[in-house]
């Protein structure tokens, strides 16, 4: 009998899996469907030698001291500032929107105060901010918008940003000084040996079992346990019963070539064209040295593993009736960005598993004996 069965191995199951073993002395069964641990943070060495990751681009960031305090427990850091370029109009310009993207996009030498106001000039009046194009347009003015966000958030979200909340785009600042840091953070660091090297430390601990290639449907009636953590799609735990909650999915296209460097930053952004969305290159975030380089297209899709929650009120909605059927689950708590149906970044659900920690040792007395 396990006293803790959970589902999922990314940062919301196995930060909560360290927290239990060490903390509660209580053993824990992690699963994950998967091959691996780490979730879609995972990383791996491919054919090349090359430190990939295998689900798309993962860039960590933070302004919570607690977080990074807790990570640094299970990894040294590799200072990384992260910067990407957007294919505009046939140039690579600076994407968050800055001071040279728009110079150099047009051909002008406007100062930061010039700046602010050529975006008050373009800038479009919306009585009440709601959507992805709401908040672009309210900024920059239609023309950018076209420019920059609305091909990219179709192809990202099969919809258009009229249609989704302004969370999503929200997302992206607007800045009228020079900085084209794609991050504001105050800290912006890579796990030195990569993320499942930073998962491996955080599980090793020897009341902690895993089983990986295991679905929780599959052995949910079999394995006992006491209680139970679950960081899956939460319509699936509930077999779908109140309908499907919209996942957004990618399939990735992994290459390797035979030259040192394929493009000047990490990543490239193509709003305009393409039917993938962005090219990833490793060795930019990692820092590695190597004759060859390895890539990542990503091309979205609804088929496949979700990958993101798709933000919309309606969606909202029916996730809110889910909670209320996870609300009267004694002994189960949900977890993470699809448990909870939120577009987390990696450090808001290690905040996120945290709380719920916290939460966990104010109701439960430990070792299993309420
Ligand atoms: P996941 O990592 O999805 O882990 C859930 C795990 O549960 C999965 O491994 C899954 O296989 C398993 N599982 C689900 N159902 C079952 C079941 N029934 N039985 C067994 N196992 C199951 N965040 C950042 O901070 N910075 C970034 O740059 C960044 N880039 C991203 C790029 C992409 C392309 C994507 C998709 C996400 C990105 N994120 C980024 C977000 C980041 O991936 C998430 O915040 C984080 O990984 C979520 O952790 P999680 O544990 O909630 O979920
Ligand atoms: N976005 C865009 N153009 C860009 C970058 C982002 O339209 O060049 C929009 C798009 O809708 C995207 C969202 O902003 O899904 C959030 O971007 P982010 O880079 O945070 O996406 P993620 O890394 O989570 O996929």
């Amino acid at each position: 009998m396990f006293d803790w069965l959970i589902v999922g191995a990314g940062f919301a199951g196995s930060v909560l899996a360290e927290r239990i073993a060490s903390q509660r002395q209580e053993s824990v069964l992690l699963i994950d469907r998967r091959n691996h641990i780490g979730g879609n943070a995972y990383d791996c060495y491919d054919e090349a030698g090359i430190l990939v990751h295998r689900y798309g681009p993962h860039i960590f960031h933070t302004n919570a001291r607690s977080i990074i305090d807790h990570l640094s427990q299970f990894t040294e850091w590799r200072p990384y500032e992260h910067r990407v370029l957007s294919s505009v109009d046939g140039k690579l310009l600076p994407i968050p929107i800055n001071l040279d993207t728009i110079n150099r996009l047009y051909g002008l030498e406007l100062t930061p105060e010039q700046l602010e106001e050529f975006f008050a000039s373009r800038r479009e009046t919306v009585e009440e901010v709601r959507t992805a194009e709401d908040v672009v347009v309210s900024t920059v003015g239609r023309e950018l918008y076209e420019k920059f966000f609305r091909g990219y958030t179709r192809k990202q979200w099969g919809v258009d940003p009229a249609q989704l909340s302004k969370s999503v785009t929200a997302r992206v600042p607007t800045r009228t000084n020079r900085d084209d840091r794609y991050f504001g953070d105050t800290f912006q660091n890579m796990p030195a040996g990569g993320y499942t090297r930073m998962f491996q430390r955080m599980l090793d601990n020897p009341r902690i079992k895993i089983m990986l290639q295991t679905d929780y449907r599959e052995i949910r009636d079999t394995i006992p346990f006491q209680r139970l953590i679950y960081t899956g799609p939460i319509d699936e735990y509930f077999d779908w019963s109140l309908g499907r909650l919209p996942y957004r999915s990618l399939r990735f296209e992994h290459v390797t070539l035979d030259c040192e460097q394929f493009q000047p930053v990490a990543v490239v952004n193509y709003p305009q064209t393409e039917n993938y969305t962005r090219i990833t290159e490793y060795k930019h975030l990692t820092g590695q040295q190597s004759p060859k380089t390895s890539l990542t297209y990503e091309y979205p899709t609804d088929i496949g593993d979700p990958y993101y929650p798709v933000p919309r009120a309606e969606n909202e909605a029916l996730y809110k009736r889910y909670e209320a059927l996870a609300a009267a689950c004694p002994d189960v708590w949900f977890v993470g960005r699809l448990a909870t149906y939120r577009y987390y970044n990696m450090d808001q659900v290690v905040g996120q598993a945290l709380a719920t920690f916290a939460r966990i040792q104010q109701s439960l007395p430990a070792n299993g004996t309420v």
